[in-house]
C-alpha cells in the first residue's frame, strides 16, 4: 500500500499591519477586539485597500519557494457562514493565485513539488467556556496569511515532518512569518490517502496539528487507520478530521455530505493585483542566501560534518554569527564546537534574553583560550558572563582576575605547598607509580583555583619530582 500526502501551510506575514487596513497585526496578548476596525469587522460599507508589504513577503516566499509568479492575479471572496467571520466572506485568491508551480527540495534531497502560494486573511477565533456559550474575539481577523499549498508529492509522515520543518526554515531565513507554531503563526493541514494499487485512494484532510510532532503523530495515526480499514475490504470515506492532541487521535469534524461549498466569486472591491517585472526582480535580489545554500557552502569552505552545519544554520542569526566568529578565530571546527556547547547552551537555558555577547567578542575568547592567556574552563566562564551583559572579555578577565598564571614563582610556590601535603602521593611517585603525576597536577589546579597555566605547572611539577 503506498501512501500519499500533500500539505497546506497558513503562515502569517510579520507585517505590522493587517491585510486590509491599518489595525496592528500583533494581536498576540491583546486584550480581545482592540485591534479591530470598521473594516476588520466587516462593517456593511468600508472598503478594503490592500498591504504593500504583505504582498512583498508573499513574493519573497514564492520566489524562495521557485515558484511562477503570474503577471496578474485576483482576490476572490470565499463564502461560508461561521460567526468568526464577520463579513460572511473571506478574502483569498482562488482561480489566478500569487505564484504556482514551485518546489522544495528537502535535506534528503527529494524534491517536493508546490502547487500555489497564494494571501488571504485570517478570521478571528471564538473563544468556548464551559458554561455553554462562546466569545468571539475579532483581533486576528484580517491579519495577513500566506497559504502554500504541496502537490501530493510526500509519501511517509516523516516526510511530511521534513517538508514543514524545511519551510519554516526558509520562511524565517526570509523574516516573512516567526514561524511560532505554538502561537498559531504556522499551521498545518494534511491531506493523506492509502491506495492499495497504483489507483489515488480517497482522501482525508486532517485540521488542527500545529507541532511538528502533531504533524507527524497525526498522519501515523491516520495513514495506519486507513490501512486497516483497507485491509477489512472496506472503503475510505471522504472527511475532514481534527487532531485530538489528548487522545492522540483523530476525530470525524464533517463528513462528504457536509462539506462545503463556497461559491467562490472575484472580489469585486479589490482591482486585480499586478505584478511588475521590476518588483518582482527587486524582490529576487532582495533573497538572502537561503538554509540549502548555505549549507553547501559551509561544508565546502568550512569542512565542517554535517551535523554541525545542521545545527547551526537552523537559524539564520546564528549561522550570521558563526560566518562572523570564523572571520577572526579561523579553526571552524573548534568555533563550532565551542558555539554549540556554550553559546547554544546559554541561549536554551535563557531562551527570552538576547545574545549580547558580539561576535568579534565571541572569537577574542576563543583566541585567549588558544594562545593560554586563559584556561578552557575560564573561557566558559568569560562566555557565559558576556552574553548576560555585553561585557568584553578583557574587562571581565580583569575585573574578575581570570587571567591565568604562568608566573614560575608564583606556580613553584603552590607546586611546594602541594607536595608538602601529599606525601603519600609522593612517596608513592618515587615507588614507581606515576599515574599519581595526574592527581598532583589537579590539586596545583584547585591550589590556584583553576587559574594555573595547565602545560607550565605540569612542566614545573615534573621538574620538582625527578629533582626529589
Ligand atoms: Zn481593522
Amino acid at each position: 500500500m503506498r501512501t500519499v500526502i500533500g500539505l497546506e501551510v497558513h503562515a502569517q506575514l510579520l507585517t505590522k499591519t493587517k491585510l486590509f487596513c491599518s489595525c496592528s497585526a500583533e494581536y498576540f496578548g491583546a486584550s480581545p477586539n482592540a485591534r479591530t476596525c470598521p473594516v476588520c469587522l466587516g462593517m456593511p460599507g468600508a472598503l478594503p485597500v490592500l498591504n504593500e508589504l504583505a504582498v512583498e513577503y508573499a513574493l519573497k516566499a514564492a520566489l524562495a519557494l521557485h515558484c511562477e509568479i503570474p503577471p496578474r492575479s485576483i482576490f476572490a471572496r470565499k463564502n461560508y457562514f461561521y460567526p468568526d467571520l464577520p463579513k460572511g466572506y473571506q478574502i483569498s485568491q482562488y482561480e489566478e493565485p500569487l505564484a504556482v508551480k514551485g518546489h522544495l527540495d528537502l535535506p534528503t534531497g527529494k524534491r517536493i513539488r508546490i502547487r500555489r502560494l497564494h494571501l488571504e486573511e485570517d478570521t478571528g477565533k471564538l473563544l468556548h467556556r464551559p458554561e455553554g456559550y462562546s466569545l468571539v474575539d475579532l483581533n486576528r481577523a484580517g491579519v495577513p496569511l500566506m497559504e502554500i499549498v504541496s502537490e501530493p508529492d510526500l509519501d511517509s509522515p516523516e516526510e511530511a515532518r521534513l517538508y514543514v520543518e524545511e519551510l519554516r526554515r526558509i520562511l524565517r531565513y526570509l523574516g516573512v512569518c516567526s514561524g511560532d507554531m505554538e502561537e498559531g503563526s504556522l499551521r498545518c493541514d494534511a491531506n493523506v490517502s492509502v491506495s492499495v494499487d497504483d489507483q489515488l485512494g480517497t482522501k482525508t484532510e486532517i485540521k488542527n496539528m500545529n507541532s511538528f510532532r502533531a504533524i507527524e503523530e497525526a498522519l501515523k495515526f491516520e495513514v495506519a487507520r486507513q490501512k486497516a480499514v483497507l485491509q477489512k475490504g472496506e472503503q475510505i470515506e471522504q472527511a475532514t478530521l481534527t487532531w485530538n492532541e489528548i487522545t492522540e487521535k483523530t476525530e470525524l469534524m464533517r463528513s462528504k455530505e457536509e462539506a462545503e461549498d463556497y461559491r467562490y466569486f472575484p472580489e469585486p472591491d479589490l482591482v486585480p493585483l499586478q505584478i511588475e517585472d521590476a518588483w518582482r526582480e527587486k524582490m529576487t535580489e532582495s533573497l538572502p542566501e537561503l538554509p540549502a545554500a548555505k549549507q553547501a557552502r559551509w561544508a565546502h569552505d568550512y569542512g565542517l560534518p554535517a551535523y554541525d552545519i545542521s545545527v547551526l544554520t537552523d537559524e539564520r542569526r546564528i549561522a550570521e554569527y558563526f560566518e562572523e566568529v570564523v572571520k577572526i578565530y579561523n579553526k571552524p571546527k573548534d568555533a563550532s564546537n565551542w558555539m554549540m556547547s556554550e553559546l547554544l547552551r546559554l541561549r536554551k537555558e535563557a531562551p527570552t534574553s538576547a545574545i549580547k555577547i558580539a561576535p568579534k567578542d565571541f572569537a577574542h575568547i576563543l583566541q585567549m583560550v588558544e594562545s593560554g592567556q586563559i584556561n578552557r574552563n575560564t573561557g566558559k566562564e568569560v562566555i557565559a558572563e558576556a552574553f548576560q551583559t555585553g561585557k568584553t572579555p578583557e574587562a571581565i578577565v580583569q575585573e574578575k582576575g581570570l587571567s591565568q598564571i604562568a608566573d614560575e614563582e608564583t606556580l613553584l610556590s603552590a607546586i611546594d605547598r602541594v607536595l608538602a601535603e601529599n606525601s603519600k602521593a609522593v612517596a608513592d611517585y618515587k615507588s614507581g607509580k606515576e599515574a599519581v603525576v595526574g592527581f598532583l597536577q589537579g590539586q596545583v589546579m584547585r591550589a590556584t583555583g583553576g587559574k594555573a597555566d595547565p602545560k607550565k605547572a605540569r612542566e614545573l611539577l615534573m621538574r620538582k619530582l625527578t629533582a626529589l
